[in-house]
């Protein structure tokens, strides 16, 4: 199956839309309110297209691919109204990138650079103030686009049902339960709508003024809080040896989302009260010693045990945080080499 799109015969699948196969054959369309995770919209009207033989223009994220259409999406009519969407978004709110935490990474100004808008929209209206009152997150209603992602990504990725809109026209906005600040609402700090928000209209607290994206190195890793092992991005500062934030990586298990402490609980790693060298008790008090040390000792004590009271006086429960390597490992060391079957994981209760 094929269509055309921009004079281009390209292949299609049922079940893929417009904008779905143009990416997929590099045809830029730009979208604020669309997300592999979110799906269709058609809020922002960013991925407008003109289809030959319907009327006005269509969203690309919500019409099918079907054999034989033609489309066009860079034609003057489409270029000048994906430029006056964004202009107006630009003027409704107060959108100072130089100071913004979002700069290098929104994908406003990504559409701005890529529409060639380059002059600065007179501002509107007062700034609104900034919901700061959460731990971990501040909400800037001023660079708010009003796409709506954080509010499926609240109520429909993570169902925790804290967003909505409020009010209507150009004075929409984001609200969290009955318009409470977000630190007296039911929002538990997942972050999710953080991590899907197209702008710097939420963002983490902590990480403010940290870093700037292109700065900070992207390292992929694994959440160490629990076994479920969720993928990570660490965002790290290198000259300071920091990591200045974390996202969810939109792979297997977790596809983006992250609990609490797997998106914010990242001091530790500097913390000075880390464990770096095996401790041994002597005196009462705990020394650090070598590892050749702490393994030797170890040995010779579990020796030691073995033959006064037999293999049954050991147990081991591997640690939920462990991988399944790691409590493999424990399990047989447990069995083969100690000769007991007392051996658990706490993950298992
Ligand atoms: S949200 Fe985007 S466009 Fe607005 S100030 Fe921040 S970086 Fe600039
Ligand atoms: S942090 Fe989580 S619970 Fe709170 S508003 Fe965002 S998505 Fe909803
Ligand atoms: S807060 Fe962010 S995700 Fe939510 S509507 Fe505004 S711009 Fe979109």
């Amino acid at each position: 199956m094929e269509l055309t799109i921009d004079g281009r015969n390209v292949p299609f699948r049922a079940g893929q839309t417009v904008l779905d196969v143009a990416r997929e054959n590099g045809i830029y369309i730009p979208t604020l309110c669309w997300h592999p995770r979110i799906g269709p919209s058609s809020r922002c009207r960013l991925c407008i297209v003109e289809i030959e033989g319907t009327r006005g223009l269509q969203t690309a994220c919500s019409v099918l691919a079907g054999s034989g259409i033609t489309v066009r999406t860079d034609t003057e009519i489409v270029k000048t109204a994906r430029r006056m969407t964004v202009e107006n978004l630009l003027y409704d709110g107060h959108h100072d990138c130089i100071a913004c935490e979002a700069n290098g990474r929104c994908e406003l100004q990504d559409v701005a650079y890529r529409l060639g808008i380059r002059e600065y929209p007179v501002v509107s209206e007062p700034a609104q103030l900034l919901d700061d009152s959460s731990a971990m997150i501040v909400m800037d209603p001023n660079k708010c686009i009003v796409c709506g992602r954080c509010i499926i990504a609240c109520n429909e990725i993570v169902g925790n049902d804290v967003l909505t809109f409020s009010q209507r026209g150009y004075r929409t906005k984001i609200v969290c339960d009955t318009a409470v600040p977000m630190a007296e609402s039911s929002c538990v700090q997942c972050g999710e709508c953080l991590q899907l928000c197209p702008t710097g209209a939420i963002t983490e607290k902590k990480s403010a003024g940290k870093g700037r994206e292109w700065e900070l190195e992207k390292v992929n890793s694994t959440c160490p809080y629990c076994g479920v092992g969720c993928q990570v991005i660490l965002h790290v500062d290198r000259a300071a040896n920091r990591i200045v934030r974390i996202s969810g990586r939109e792979v297997p298990p977790n596809d983006g989302m992250l609990c609490v402490k797997g998106r914010f609980a990242y001091e530790f790693t500097e913390s000075p009260k880390r464990l770096t060298k095996p401790l041994i008790k002597k005196d009462g008090k705990h020394v650090e010693v070598s590892w050749d040390e702490a393994l030797d000792y170890t040995a010779r004590r579990f020796k030691e045990i073995k033959e006064k009271h037999g293999a049954d006086a050991f147990g081991f429960i591997a640690s939920s945080r462990s991988t399944n390597e790691n409590a493999y490992a424990t399990m047989k060391f447990s069995r083969a080499v100690i000769g007991t079957n007392n051996v658990d994981n706490c993950a298992r209760t």
